[in-house]
């Protein structure tokens, strides 16, 4: 995984400005010598343009889960609170095991049903308050607020269990699929919101090194 926490390329402005650029364009609009039926048929669109690029700009297209430029905000913002709340919060990283085979035998396309199978899963298994993100290619951050490390690894490993049993089935063909994960959770030794990823980061590759297909936490390195 590239732990890299730069800012992504294109389109990046955070949703707090967004929603100032549109209160000012919404005021511009009013302001127009034009009529009200026509001011308001204008604004319309334009909340409908806002709704949908704000959206996109936090979403990934193929599995409709959050995107890496949404946890990147997030991460910082969750760290934050937990640390000045003395919250509870854990990270997980998920990783298909051997996900370039799938594509290799079945194709892209299966490879992309995988993804989506796997994240409707995922967003089956967390509750309402953690948040799952699609960090890259075949890569799941989880996000488990006010959840200890312990308690974290209950749902990981239901979603583990639940892929690994899951009849994947695409164009008639029937295959298994595995996932590792790697979990950390917030303590004194995670200074910064990186530090709880590289944690969770190190975690999944041990699970890798030790065979794949489980759940692994940086306290079983
Ligand atoms: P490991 O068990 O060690 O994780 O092996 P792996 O094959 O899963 O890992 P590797 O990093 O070698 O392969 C990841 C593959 O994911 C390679 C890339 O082509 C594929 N991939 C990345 N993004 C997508 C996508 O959006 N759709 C599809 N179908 N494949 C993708
Ligand atoms: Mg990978
Ligand atoms: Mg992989």
């Amino acid at each position: 995984m590239d732990n890299k926490m730069g800012t992504p390329e294109g389109f990046d402005l955070s949703p707090e400005i967004l929603d100032e650029i549109q209160s000012n364009i919404e005021e511009i609009i009013k302001s127009f010598p034009i009529s009200e039926t026509n001011k308001m048929d204008v604004i319309k669109k334009i909340n409908f343009m806002y709704t949908q690029t704000k959206y996109m700009s936090v979403t990934d297209a193929l599995t409709g889960l959050y995107n890496r430029r949404h946890f990147e905000n997030t991460l910082e913002r969750e760290f934050l609170r937990a640390k000045r709340y003395s919250n509870d919060l854990s990270l997980a990283v998920l990783d298909v095991d051997f996900f370039k085979k799938i594509n290799d035998t079945y194709g892209h396309l299966c490879g992309d049903y995988v993804l989506k199978e796997i994240a409707y899963m995922a967003l089956q298994t967390f509750r309402k308050t953690d948040i799952v993100f699609r960090y890259g290619g075949e890569e799941i951050v989880i996000l488990l607020t006010e959840t200890p490390l312990e308690k974290a690894i209950i749902p990981l490993e239901r979603l583990r269990k639940a892929i690994e049993d899951y009849p994947f089935n695409y164009d008639g063909n029937g295959f298994k699929v595995t996932v590792s994960i790697g979990v950390e959770g917030l303590s004194s030794e995670n200074a910064e919101a990186e530090d709880l990823l590289q944690s969770a980061d190190k975690a999944l590759y041990a699970a890798k090194e030790c065979g794949r297909n489980r759940v692994l936490t940086s306290s079983d390195l």
